[in-house]
C-alpha cells in the first residue's frame, strides 16, 4: 500500500473548516473545540496509517473523519454525570446517587437555584439572616427538638458534634457500636479526627450500663450511641437504652449524643417493615443531640441533619468547621421541599420518591412489570422476556436484614451472553444497571419509574430487536 499517498489525501485544517459538515460543528460547539477535535482526530488518522497493513481499513478510516471529529465533539460536550435506570431494586443505592427527589420538589428547586434567594437574607429585618433558619423551626417542629442546624452529610455531622463537645476530652462509645459504613466512615477515626479520645465499653455483643458508669472520669465529655444501621448484632446480646444512658450523662452534665445514622421521622412499621429508630424518639429519650443523614430514609438532599439542645446546638453553629462543612442553596431548598412534605403525614408516602418506593405493594410492582413485559415483547423478538418474583434492599445502609417482596422482568437474551447484555444496557443512551441473577438479566421494577418503561422497551428493542 501506498502510505504516502493515504496521508496526503489527508484533507488540509483549512479545507475541512470550509466543508458544509465541520461549519455545522463551529455553529455547534465553537470554533475552538472543532479545531482541536480537527486536531485529535487526523492526528489519530496519521497513527492509524502508520501502523496498518491493511489499505482498505485506512481508507475507510479517511472516509469517516468528519463522522469521527463530530463524534469526538459529543463526547466531549455530553455531562459524564448521566440519568441512569436503577434495576437493581435498591432503592437507596449510594453509587446510583441515593434518594431520589420529586419532579416537582425539582421544579421548585429550579426557580429558586436559576435567580437569587434570600438564603442568608432575612426578609422581616432586612437584614443578614441565617441559611439554617429556612428548616429549623420545621425541624424542631417534626422532631420535637430544640434547635437544628445542618451540615454537609451525616459523617460531617458527627465529626462537627464530636469536635464541639468532645475535643480534648474522651468520649464513651460500646464496643458493639464501633461502625464503619461505607466510603469509610468510622467511628474510631472520626473521633480521632475530632480530636477527642475514643473510651470504648463493654464487649462486641454483651455491653451494661455499668460498663458507661464505670468508664465515666473527669476526662469524660460526651457518651455516644451509635445506630448499628448496616449491620446487627444477634443472638446473646445485650446493649443498654439511650435513655438510661442520657440520665447517667445528665447527673454529670454531659452530652448524651446519638448517632443515628439513617434518621427516619415516620414509623417504618406502618408500611409493613421493621421498626427503625425515629429521630423523635431519640429526641424524647432525652438525647441531647441527634445527627442523621438527609439522603437515606428521610429521601432528601445529601445533608447532615443535627437536632437537639439549644445551648450545643448554639455552640455549633458557631465553631469554625461549619463553615466549612456549611450547605448551600442547591440543599437548603430540596431540603426545606422534602421536610414540608413531612406536614401531612398521610400523604408523605406519597410525595417521597424514596419512601414511595419502599411503601409500594408487590401487586403494584407487578403491574408495572407486566406492562414492561408487554413492551418488551412487542419490540425484543431474540430473548425470553418473563416475570419473576424478586426481593429488594433498603440500602444505603440502612435496616440490613429486611428483604422486600418484588417483582422482576428478567431477560435472557439467546444471541449473547448475559455479560455482554448488561455491558450494552451499561452503554445505552440511558444506561440502565441491572441486576444479574443466575445467568439472567433482572430489573426490579420497585426503582424502575413507569415513566422509563417506554424508552426502556426502545432500547432494548435496538439490542434485542
Ligand atoms: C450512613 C451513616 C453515616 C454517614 O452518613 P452520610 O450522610 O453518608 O455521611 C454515619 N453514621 C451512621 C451510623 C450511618 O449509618
Amino acid at each position: 500500500m501506498n502510505k504516502n499517498e493515504l496521508y496526503r489525501d489527508i484533507p488540509k485544517v483549512d479545507v475541512l473548516l470550509e466543508s458544509e459538515a465541520v461549519a455545522g460543528l463551529i455553529g455547534q460547539y465553537g470554533r475552538s473545540l472543532v479545531m482541536e477535535a480537527i486536531r485529535e482526530q487526523t492526528e489519530r488518522l496519521r497513527r492509524f496509517i502508520r501502523e496498518t497493513e491493511d489499505e482498505t481499513a485506512a481508507r475507510a478510516e479517511l472516509a469517516g473523519l468528519t463522522r469521527s471529529i463530530a463524534a469526538y465533539l459529543k463526547t466531549l460536550r455530553q455531562p459524564r454525570v448521566r440519568k441512569v435506570i436503577n434495576g437493581t431494586g435498591t432503592i437507596l443505592h449510594t453509587n446510583l446517587g441515593r434518594a431520589p427527589i420529586s419532579r416537582d420538589q425539582a421544579q421548585k428547586l429550579a426557580e429558586i437555584v436559576t435567580g437569587y434567594s434570600n438564603l442568608e437574607y432575612d426578609l422581616e429585618g432586612a437584614c443578614r439572616g441565617e441559611r439554617y433558619a429556612h428548616f429549623e423551626g420545621l425541624l424542631c417542629r417534626l422532631t420535637g427538638a430544640e434547635a437544628a442546624m445542618v451540615v454537609n452529610n451525616n459523617a460531617a455531622a458527627v465529626l462537627l458534634t464530636l469536635s464541639t463537645l468532645a475535643r480534648g476530652g474522651e468520649v464513651i462509645v460500646s464496643r458493639g457500636e464501633l461502625v464503619e459504613i461505607g466510603g469509610k466512615f468510622r467511628i474510631p477515626d472520626v473521633c480521632q479526627q475530632s480530636g477527642a479520645a475514643l473510651r470504648e465499653v463493654g464487649t462486641t455483643n454483651k455491653t451494661h450500663f455499668s460498663d458507661y458508669q464505670q468508664a465515666l472520669t473527669d476526662e469524660t465529655k460526651a457518651i455516644l450511641k451509635v445506630h448499628t444501621s448496616n449491620y446487627r448484632i444477634v443472638g446473646f446480646t445485650e446493649s443498654v437504652d439511650a435513655s438510661e444512658l442520657a440520665g447517667l450523662a445528665h447527673e454529670r452534665g454531659l452530652p448524651m449524643i446519638e448517632d443515628l445514622g439513617s434518621g427516619v421521622l415516620v414509623d417504618l412499621e406502618k408500611y409493613g417493615l421493621t421498626h427503625e429508630p425515629t429521630v423523635q424518639e431519640s429526641i424524647r429519650a432525652g438525647i441531647d443531640v441527634v445527627c442523621f443523614s438527609g439522603d437515606k430514609l428521610l429521601g432528601g438532599p445529601q445533608a447532615g441533619i443535627i437536632v437537639g439542645r439549644k445551648e450545643y446546638i448554639q455552640r455549633m453553629k458557631r465553631h469554625p468547621l461549619t463553615r466549612a462543612l456549611r450547605v448551600d442553596k442547591f440543599t437548603v431548598t430540596a431540603l426545606e421541599l422534602v421536610l414540608l412534605e413531612y406536614l401531612d403525614p398521610d400523604r408523605v408516602a406519597r410525595n417521597i420518591p424514596a419512601l414511595r418506593m419502599l411503601s409500594e405493594t408487590e401487586q403494584s410492582i407487578r403491574e408495572r412489570a407486566e406492562r414492561l413485559r408487554e413492551l418488551l415483547k412487542q419490540s425484543c423478538h431474540s430473548a425470553d422476556i418473563d416475570l419473576r418474583p424478586c426481593q429488594s434492599q433498603v440500602g444505603g445502609g440502612s435496616l440490613p436484614m429486611e428483604r422486600l417482596p418484588s417483582c422482576g422482568v428478567s431477560i435472557w437474551p439467546w444471541a449473547m451472553s448475559t455479560q455482554a447484555l448488561e455491558r450494552r444496557m451499561l452503554d445505552m443512551p440511558v444506561p440502565i444497571v441491572p441486576r444479574v441473577a443466575d445467568d439472567h438479566i433482572l430489573l426490579d421494577m420497585r426503582t424502575v419509574d413507569s415513566e422509563d418503561l417506554p424508552v426502556i422497551a426502545e432500547m432494548l428493542g435496538e439490542v434485542l430487536g
